[in-house]
């Protein structure tokens, strides 16, 4: 170390001899940052107290009247136990060393006074406290970076809009603002009071992961970021029982084994205009039945069954009989309300199992699986009779409808299929409508 330490430093400076203190308390005052006098122990202990807070270090000749040095050391001790002392004695024998040692005193520098010997004795004498302080800066300072970076990230993780998590070995450590808002919980401890493991407030429900599948695996969270980007989709229930759907992102944190970072993006509103889009791809927006593009989808699988299976299959085309007259009568809108009508009373006439299509703008299409040609004149007998006994809309109309069906052959595409069935359909308009006919 070098005599530069001790520019920070201030020092009480104990001497009787007027001269010998004047010219080294000048020399010491060159050196540090400051240096207070006493000519003897009595006054050296009163600036000690009147000026505690800001000595370092007590520099002290033994031998003075009133309090002598090592006395004056002691007092000061119960002030401030660990500040070094440095003794300038012309002593040596055994009896003042031991008490020397008894007061703490740090180290010697003899008397005549070397000036070099005594810088020397007072930088050994304050090393330890320089350290200590200059570690304790560094502490602060390292203490005060590490919150400002903790502040930071935490500030960045409350900005974002999506539920995130800190995951150290499986268990969840930090979490953002959005978390306890959407959970309406004060802490995690309180999450983790309703659920056992994170993944405890997932929904066992079809077509989202479940809690089911988690408990099975060695790990959840490896097990969900394996997964396809669209199958990490579950659905969360918080304890106020609001359901909300979200895509799970997870990523190692800064490449660490086993830090992770989960993130919940809510696709709540996505996923249901997605399901709308499905349906009305699927579904005509009058009635509501499904529409000539799903039924494409569905008979092909049921004819392709049909066939492997030899399963009977067959198939109900019908038209409403004069229906112009209707439009052409009463409006568009009492068209339409018969449309609604008809069709509603047809899906009450079917099984579950029977798919009904709104196959053109008065024509329905009606698969029925499993049902050779006699249960389907029944089904279509069934509906002929529930669409025409009973007037329909609010101008009490009696409607009738004509009927074709046919049963699938072995050799059937799906045009030569509806192909035959729209003739049977031609053939009950030809014998004059309000009737079924096979073929
Ligand atoms: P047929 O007994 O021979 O079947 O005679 P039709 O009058 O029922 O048959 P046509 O094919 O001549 O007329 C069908 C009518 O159905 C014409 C069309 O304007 C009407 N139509 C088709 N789609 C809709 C719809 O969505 N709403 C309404 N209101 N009418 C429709
Ligand atoms: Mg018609
Ligand atoms: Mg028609």
């Amino acid at each position: 170390m070098k005599k530069e330490i001790l520019a920070g430093i201030s020092i009480l400076y104990v001497e009787d001899e007027n001269d010998v203190r004047e010219f080294t308390s000048k020399l010491l005052s060159s050196l540090v940052k400051k240096v207070y006098t006493a000519e003897n122990g009595l006054v050296g202990l009163e600036t000690f107290i009147a000026n505690k807070d800001d000595i370092d270090l007590i520099v002290t000749d033994i031998n003075m009247p009133k309090l002598d040095g090592l006395d004056m050391c002691i007092k000061i001790k119960e002030h401030n136990e660990h500040i070094p002392i440095v003794v300038t004695s012309a002593h040596n024998d055994p009896d003042f060393l031991k008490r020397a040692i008894d007061v703490g005193v740090s180290a010697y520098a003899m008397k005549p006074i070397d000036l070099y010997q005594l810088v020397d004795s007072i930088i050994k004498a304050v090393e330890p406290l320089v350290l200590k302080r200059e570690l304790e800066e560094l502490n602060i300072s390292l203490e005060t970076r590490v919150d400002q970076e903790i502040k930071k990230i935490k500030s960045i993780l409350d900005a974002q809009d999506n539920i995130v998590m800190v995951i150290n070995k499986e268990k969840i450590t930090n979490v953002n603002k959005k978390f306890y808002e959407f959970f309406e919980v004060e802490s995690l401890e309180e999450f983790f009071e309703e659920n056992k493991i994170f993944y405890d407030c997932f929904q066992d429900q079809y077509g989202f992961i479940t809690k089911e599948i988690l408990i099975a695996q060695d790990s959840w969270i490896n097990y969900i970021k394996d997964l396809q980007e669209i199958d990490r989709v579950v659905k969360i229930r918080n304890k106020f029982n609001v359901e909300r759907i979200f895509a799970i992102n997870i990523d190692n944190y800064e490449n660490k084994l086993d830090y992770y970072v989960l993130s919940l993006t809510d696709i709540t509103e996505l996923k249901e205009k997605s399901n709308l889009l499905e349906y009305q791809a699927s579904h005509d927006s009058l009635t509501g039945l499904y529409n000539r593009n799903k039924f494409k989808d569905l008979f092909g699988k049921e004819l392709r069954r049909g066939i492997r299976y030899d399963n009977q299959l067959s198939l109900i085309l019908f038209d409403i009989d004069d229906f112009k007259k209707v439009n052409d009568n009463y409006g568009h809108q009492v068209g339409d309300e018969v449309l609604v009508e008809i069709s509603k009373r047809v899906l009450s006439g079917v099984r579950e199992h029977d798919t009904v299509v709104r196959w053109g703008g008065e024509e329905f299409i009606i698969l029925l699986p499993e049902t050779n040609i006699d249960g389907a004149v029944m089904v279509a007998e069934k509906i002929r009779l529930l669409i025409s006994e009973i007037p329909i809309s609010s101008e009490n109309l009696n409607i009738t409808a004509s009927f074709g069906i046919s049963k699938m052959n072995e050799d059937d595409t799906k045009d030569s299929f509806i192909l035959r069935t729209d003739k049977a359909l031609y053939k009950a308009k030809d014998n004059g409508k309000n009737q079924v006919v096979t073929i």
